[in-house]
């Protein structure tokens, strides 16, 4: 069988036994578009079925998390765990709380997560979890109860050696304390390395927080180097205003770019002076309050826009030289990129998994845009998730500095990887294909050590 064949057939299977999982399917596709010629190289892959196997999780949880709200009522969520492959370590992943979650969406970052962990070179395995739960509105006491009783069913699942969940849209320092609390007094062990993303004050990392906004830039930073250019000076667009976006924007005016837009679900600020970070901290991380505040505190020419998508900045004068798309799934389409294209986009990079639209994406590389996929340019956060693992396996502490060292080395690492994996299946400077083949190689020449399992 052609390795075309193989791949078809794969999908095929991925179709008929996962019907309707719309995001599932559009994250395997692209990863097996990437394959035939790894497979043309390597029959032994589809000898020992290495697609197939990587394409069905090896186990999928799904729970009822009953818990009570403020009022006393009863209220119900769906818990999801995928754990997809424990070939290169323990399971790991994060954890998505969001009421749009599904056993799709669950699937679709699992599925990413396992090439991802792969590229950053690290021993760990992929998988992720969630649930429909909507942190949103919701108490502090509400939040912990749900997480008592998310962690009460996840629990028997989880372990240091086994799975190794961590944060996701919805899910920050607030949800993993509570979680490990009720880890911690189920099982009598204060066992560290189960979850990371926790406070540097029990067991967290310093820089975990902010590693995956500071992976993409450094990610970015380097591919801009590829063609003789830097931050400097440059306009930017960063989507979002979550954990990623947040420490994006800091990191990209460490290096001497102006972010002008940022977002949440109630519209962007456009503000041509540069969002001023400490105030979008203070107002999306401390105080939890909607992006609308930062207009109405900054003042100066800034402005908030209810209506459009925070892309369409890249028509003010002055364009957008590189846009970060750090806040969900399918947020960038063709349309989107057809705006910063237009608009002088020179690279971009995906802080949040999968934000560009296959067709986006298409756009972009035709138009000669440097485009890093997610499953490299955020790989910072669960690279430090892991180095958290190591400290916590060694009862260690390490300083910021340490850690945001060791975070630039793997983010330059996972770059030069993809990069020269493109190179070497003739396809210079294609970061997609480059990622998907350095990744799944990885998984595959340790699935075939292991035999069929
Ligand atoms: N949720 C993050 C990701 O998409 C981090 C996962 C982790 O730290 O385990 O990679």
């Amino acid at each position: 069988m052609t390795a075309a064949r193989a791949l078809d057939s794969v999908f095929s299977t991925v179709l008929r036994r996962n019907p309707g999982e719309s995001e599932f399917h559009q994250a395997v596709k692209e990863v097996l578009d990437s394959l035939e010629l790894v497979l043309t190289k390597h029959p032994e892959y589809t000898e020992a079925g290495v697609v197939e196997r990587i394409c069905e999780p090896e186990r999928q949880i799904i729970f009822r998390v009953p818990w009570v709200d403020d009022h006393g009522h009863v209220q119900l969520n769906r818990g999801f765990r995928v754990q997809y492959s424990s070939v290169l370590g323990p399971y790991k992943g994060g954890l998505r709380f969001h009421p749009s979650v599904r056993l799709d969406t669950i699937k679709f970052l699992g599925f990413e997560q396992i090439f991802k962990n792969a590229l950053t070179g690290l021993p760990i395995g992929g998988g992720k979890g969630g649930s429909d739960f909507d942190p949103k509105g919701k108490s502090d006491a509400e939040v912990m109860r749900f997480c008592q009783s998310f962690m009460t069913e996840l629990r028997m699942h989880i372990g240091a050696e086994t799975d190794v969940p961590a944060g996701d849209i919805g899910v920050g320092g607030r949800e993993i304390g509570y979680l490990f609390g009720q880890y911690k007094r189920l099982t009598n062990r204060y066992e560290s390395g189960v979850l990371t993303g926790k406070a540097p004050a029990w067991g967290g990392s310093l820089a975990r927080t902010e590693a995956t906004g500071y992976g993409a830039v450094i990610f970015a930073q380097r591919m801009l180097q590829t063609i003789a250019e830097s931050f400097d000076g440059k306009r930017v667009v960063v989507s979002g205003s979550g954990n990623v976006a947040l420490y994006a924007i800091e990191k990209v005016r460490d290096l001497g770019g102006l972010v002008v837009a940022a977002s949440d679900s109630g519209g962007y600020v456009y503000d041509p002076d540069g969002i001023d970070f400490a105030l979008l901290r203070q107002i999306k991380e401390v105080e939890r309050a909607r992006i609308s505040e930062y207009a109405a505190r900054r003042g100066g020419r800034s402005e908030f826009r209810a209506t459009g998508q925070v892309w369409d900045v890249a028509r003010e004068p002055g364009g957008i030289a590189v846009a970060l798309p750090c806040a969900t799934q399918n947020e960038l389409t063709d349309v989107d990129a057809a705006t910063l294209v237009a608009g002088g986009v020179r690279a971009v990079a995906e802080g949040a998994n999968m934000p560009c639209t296959p067709g986006a994406v298409r756009l972009f590389q035709e138009a000669g845009v440097l485009f890093a996929p997610g499953k490299a340019a955020n790989a910072g956060g669960v690279a430090t998730s892991a180095l958290e693992m190591q400290q916590n396996a060694s009862r260690d502490t390490w300083t910021f500095d340490h850690t945001a060292n060791r975070l630039e080395d793997i983010m330059i690492h996972v770059h030069d990887a993809c990069r020269r994996t493109a190179e070497e299946y003739g396809a210079p400077g294609n970061y997609v294909l480059g990622a998907n083949i350095a990744g799944f190689t990885r998984v595959a020449d340790a699935m075939l050590a292991l035999g069929v399992i």
